[in-house]
Parts: C-alpha cells; structure tokens; sequence
C-alpha cells in the first residue's frame, strides 16, 4: 500500500504509528482534516490480518469523521484510532497505553467509543488522557449516543416525508427496518409514538423475540426485508447493503437508516435516484450520536442542548434535498459537496492573519 499516496490523494493531514511490546499494544491514529477543530473520532479494536487493512480502515473511517462533524456544523474535524488486536484480548495496561499515545497528540486527536470498545475502556483510558468523550453517565457523561442517533434518524425522516408526500407526519407511514439493535430500538419508540407502522428483522433472535414481545411486526427472513411493500426503509445493521442486488428489489420511496456507508460504490445514489426513491445521506442522518459527545467537550454535558442540535438534521437532510434538485445531482453528491463547502470556507477564514 502506498500510504503517502493515498493519505495525499484523501485530503488525510497524519498518521501516526504506536506500540508498546510490554503491554501488547499496536494500534494507529488517522488525522484527517482539522480545519473545523480537532479530530474527533472512535477507536476500533479489530482481530486484523494484516497492518494494510488496519491502516486502511483508519484512514478511510478517518474521512469519514471529517464528513460526519462537518456536515452536522459541529467545530471538530475529523479522526479515528485503531488497536490490533482480538476485543476480547484487550486489558487495563493495553488501554491506558493507549491514553498514553492520544495524550501524545495534544489535543489534536480526540478519542472515544467504536466497535470493539466498552465504557470501562473509557475509564481506563480516561486515567491517561482528558482528550475523550462519550464517558458514561455515573462519570459525568453523555452516556449511549444511540439515543440521540435514532433521534436524529427519526428526524431526518420527516424531512424526507415532508419532500415526498408533502408532509412530514409519519402517521400510518409504513418503515421496514433491517436491524433491530440499539439505534433502531430507540428510533422505533420515536416512530410508535407517531402512529407509523415499523417492520424489522433481525438475523439475531434474541433481538426478534424482544420486538415480537414489545408487539412489532416481524420478517422472519432477513434477506426478505428488501421485498417489504413499503413507505419507507431503513438500514440500520451493515454498511453496503444498497448494491445492484438489493436496490432494484426495493419498494419504497424513501431509504433513511443509520448504518454507516449504506452504498457500495457512489453510483449506486445515482440507481436510487433512477428508481425515485429519495435518499438520505447516511453521515447526515446518523450523526445525533456524534452530535451528544461533541457536547460533553469542555463543557458539563447538557441533554436538552443535544436534543436541541440533533434536531437540526432535519434541516440539514432538507438543504440537501433542496440542493440536489436545484443543482440535478444526488443527495448523496450534495451532502459531500455541503461539507466540502464548509471545509473551505473555514480554511479561507483561517488563512486571515490577526
Ligand atoms: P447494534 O449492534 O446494536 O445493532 C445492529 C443490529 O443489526 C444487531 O441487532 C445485529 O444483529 C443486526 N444485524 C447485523 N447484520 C444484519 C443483517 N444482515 N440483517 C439484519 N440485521 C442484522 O448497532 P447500533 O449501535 O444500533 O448501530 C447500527 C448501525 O448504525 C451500525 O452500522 C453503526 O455503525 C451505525 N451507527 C450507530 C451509531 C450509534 O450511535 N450507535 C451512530 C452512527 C452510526
């Protein structure tokens, strides 16, 4: 892997390298874009198989950081962290160590939550460094940022329903849900408490028995949720799920979900928007869990204001739309093009010497 290459052909700032042999710790930062203020992103600890898939994960979810922050105007810029190593493997020195190398990059690099991570893992390397977020309630915290992200799906919803049907109730409104793990429980209730009507599957039962006994409707099969006659669906599992195989099977008009990178490859906006179905960006939609954290910076952590801010997706997914007709591309071309736009004026403003 040509790492420069790729870092310059990204728009990525660093990388940087750490390990500690003693503690059993190998692990990357990705610096994306600090423009709008420090990188604030998760640390994944993931079994890799080799260090190029390692680097590649952290540059390119680095990216999307910058994305994410930008998007939703909050003042940071984009990062991510990666630990080689099995979650299961991970101990108290492995995490303080890591502390210890986000310590090292002044403030640059802000760390928190990622798959792989557990909030005693924020505790530990809470001892180390002041530069994470996301710390659990009892700690001062904002605690699970799923409760604001299914917020903030459910928000951008509206603004799409409010596009396609002229309003923005979701009263009756039929959602297929592919997933049904924290974000998709709480963005249920939001969609209940409405009057909508939500489907989801799951490919783990357990998650399928606590939604048959709160009463939703079930699809046993999960590959079948692509099938569901419906108003709106809504991924909320994997990434790369909206692909050749799967779009022309949709029967929707909507496609709102939190999953992070929804489409394979950027043509596949253009398939969505040939077959009139309105998509909502995936970074826009989902951002309410970054959204919480970026309140807990330096600040006492205020829900009211989070709730406040994470609102506001359903404004930003209605600039997208509004921008994607006017200027004949896809929402998902107009949501890069609104952050790209923000990240240049910043680094105009910046460039004003005072
Ligand atoms: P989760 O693990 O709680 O839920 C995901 C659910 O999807 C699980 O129940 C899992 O069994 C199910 N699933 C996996 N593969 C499936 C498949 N092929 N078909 C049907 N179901 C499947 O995770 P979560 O925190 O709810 O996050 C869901 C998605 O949203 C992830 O892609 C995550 O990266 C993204 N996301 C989450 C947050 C957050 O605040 N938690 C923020 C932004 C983005």
């Amino acid at each position: 892997m040509n790492i420069l290459e790729y870092m310059e052909t990204h728009g990525h700032e660093q990388l940087c390298v750490f390990t500690d042999k003693g503690v059993g710790i190998r692990a990357f930062i990705a610096i994306h874009d600090t423009t709008l203020g420090p990188a604030l992103g998760g640390v994944r600890t993931w079994p890799y198989k080799s260090e190029d898939e390692a680097l590649m994960d952290v540059l390119r979810l680095s990216r999307g950081m910058t994305y994410k922050s930008a998007a939703a105007g909050l003042n940071l810029g984009g990062g991510k962290a990666v630990i080689m190593a099995n979650p299961q493997e991970k101990t108290e020195a492995m995490m303080r160590a890591f502390g210890q190398f986000v310590e090292s990059q002044g403030g640059r690099y802000i760390t928190t939550e990622d798959v792989g991570a557990t909030t005693q893992d924020m505790e530990w390397i809470a001892q180390e460094t002041s530069h994470v977020t996301g710390l659990p309630v009892n700690q001062g915290g904002s605690g699970d940022p799923s409760v604001m992200t299914g917020y903030g799906v459910y928000q951008g919803m509206k603004a799409c329903a409010m596009e396609v049907w002229g309003t923005d109730s979701l009263e009756g409104r039929i959602i297929a849900i592919q997933g049904f793990g924290k974000v998709a429980s709480y963005l249920v209730g939001h969609l209940l408490e409405e009057g909508a009507r939500p489907i989801v599957t799951d490919i783990n039962p357990a998650a399928l028995k606590r939604a048959r006994e709160q009463g939703l409707e079930v699809v046993e099969d999960p590959s079948a949720i692509y099938d569901v006659e419906c108003d709106i669906f809504s991924p909320c599992a994997l990434g790369a799920i909206l692909n050749d195989g799967t779009i022309p099977r949709l029967k929707c008009k909507v496609v709102a979900g939190c999953a992070n990178n929804q489409l394979l490859e950027d043509s596949h906006a253009v398939a969505l928007r040939r077959r009139g179905i309105l998509y909502a960006p995936d970074f826009i939609i989902n951002a309410g869990g970054v959204i919480n954290i970026s309140l807990e910076l330096g600040q006492p952590y205020d829900e009211e204001a989070a709730l406040e801010k994470t609102a506001h997706i359903y404004d930003t997914v209605e600039r997208v739309i509004s921008m994607a007709k006017t200027e004949g591309i896809t929402t998902a071309q107009a949501a890069d093009r609104l952050v790209e736009e923000r990240i240049a004026a910043m680094r105009r403003v910046k460039g004003i010497y005072l």
